[in-house]
């Protein structure tokens, strides 16, 4: 089965009661047993329930995986990775990180006994010299939010075999649509599902995808007994939106790709971050790891003030100033003063998140609309 069928289709079974197409929304906490221990697989929904078990199938055929999982979260679907290992045991992980998975690993788990190493995990040889016998995990996110650089996962997953260390990788920004970790040599995929997969920017829920039957089976064991499970409203929701990711990235990177084309002609733009960009410095990897650039563009401007970003930002009218990424509407976002606001300005303008840097979730609207809209807010 091609992609644009697994997204439809994948590990979907025919629903026999009524001959439904969609899967319903079994909105249940329990099961009816004919006799002590015998029921049709189901006996109590923070273990397994139909509507979940649907979204994760689709999750597993997707990513080209055997195992699906589907959380709460995204940071629920991460908590439950880290949960593996025990104290004492090192984890590898880039330095531009998802600030929300940042907050877990350093304000949460580090408690625990998990010692964090951050690093810049585009220098291949930095990493072999990081890998020590403690080592366990390696925590991958590429593209990264909102520099856009890149981490090759295969030449990661090499090192990480070598020395039996597990590779996971946060493939919420390329989407299986652009990039499957798993056929790279990743242990595990996780997803917050809250961005592109379900796409609609009306539901929170995280997701974990492996081949390895052991690894399932853990995860499993972690998943129920932590119970960090998502609702069956919430998996139809985005078992519904995967159904049209396809349709919904192609239009994504076709609109983030003129918008791009627009941006580089424009005088008041300094730099562009995009994946697609020939100038971009991975540029090369971005097209041998990736069918595709993806919808997320940031930029800066020549008066790269403070206050003349602001000013730019609530002029738009069609792109929405918010938080997130990932739905059908375009989204801007100012990291200086929202997402990284939190970090210290000279550690994050170290790794590029400058004043004047403006990130931009570009939706499927119309591409003139779009265009317009930044333009008038330009100038
Ligand atoms: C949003 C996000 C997360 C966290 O997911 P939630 O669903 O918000 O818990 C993790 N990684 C990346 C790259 C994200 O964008």
């Amino acid at each position: 089965m091609k992609f644009n069928t697994k997204t439809i289709h994948g590990g979907q079974i025919k629903e026999k009661g009524y001959g439904a197409v969609m899967p319903p929304i079994y909105q249940t906490s329990t099961y009816s047993q004919t006799s002590p221990g015998e029921h049709k697989g189901y006996e109590y929904s923070r273990t397994h329930n139909p509507t979940r078990s649907a979204l994760e199938n689709s999750l597993a055929s997707i990513e080209n995986g055997k195992y699906g999982l589907a959380f709460s979260s995204g940071l629920s679907a991460i908590d439950a990775v880290l949960k593996l290992f025990d104290p004492g045991d090192e984890i590898i992980s880039t330095n531009d990180l998802y600030g929300g998975s940042y907050r877990l690993f350093e304000k949460v788990f580090k408690k625990f006994g998990l010692k964090f190493i951050f690093s810049d995990l585009q220098n291949l040889n930095e990493v072999s010299k990081l890998v020590s016998k403690k080592t366990k995990l390696i925590w991958v996110e590429t593209p990264t939010n909102p520099m856009m650089n890149l981490i090759d996962i295969n030449a990661i997953s090499k090192i990480c075999k070598r020395n039996k260390i597990l590779l996971a990788v946060d493939n919420t920004f390329a989407t299986p649509y652009l990039q499957k970790p798993l056929d790279l040599g990743a242990d595990i995929v996780m997803h917050s599902a809250t961005k592109y997969l379900a796409g609609h920017s009306d539901v929170i829920l995280g997701a974990l995808i492996v081949n390895d039957s052991e690894l399932a089976e853990r995860l499993y064991f972690l998943q129920n007994s932590s119970g960090a499970i998502c609702g069956p409203m919430d998996s139809f929701l985005t078992l519904r939106g995967i159904k049209t990711l396809h349709v919904r990235m192609e239009r994504h990177c076709y609109n983030a790709e003129k918008i791009v084309h627009f941006l580089s002609n424009h005088k008041k733009i300094d730099k562009l971050y995009w994946p697609g960009i020939s100038t971009h410095p991975k540029h090369t990897l971005a097209k041998s790891q990736m069918s595709g650039f993806g919808g997320m563009v940031s930029f800066t401007t020549k008066n790269g003030s403070f206050k003349s970003v602001q000013e730019i930002t609530s002029k738009l009218k069609v792109f929405t100033l918010a938080e997130s990424l990932g739905g059908v509407e375009s989204l801007a976002n100012h990291p200086a003063s929202m997402t990284h606001a939190s970090i210290p300005k000279d550690l994050r303008e170290k790794t590029g998140v400058v004043d004047s840097l403006i990130r931009l979730s570009v939706g499927i609207e119309d591409i003139d609309d779009l265009i317009s809209d930044i333009e008038q807010a330009i100038g």
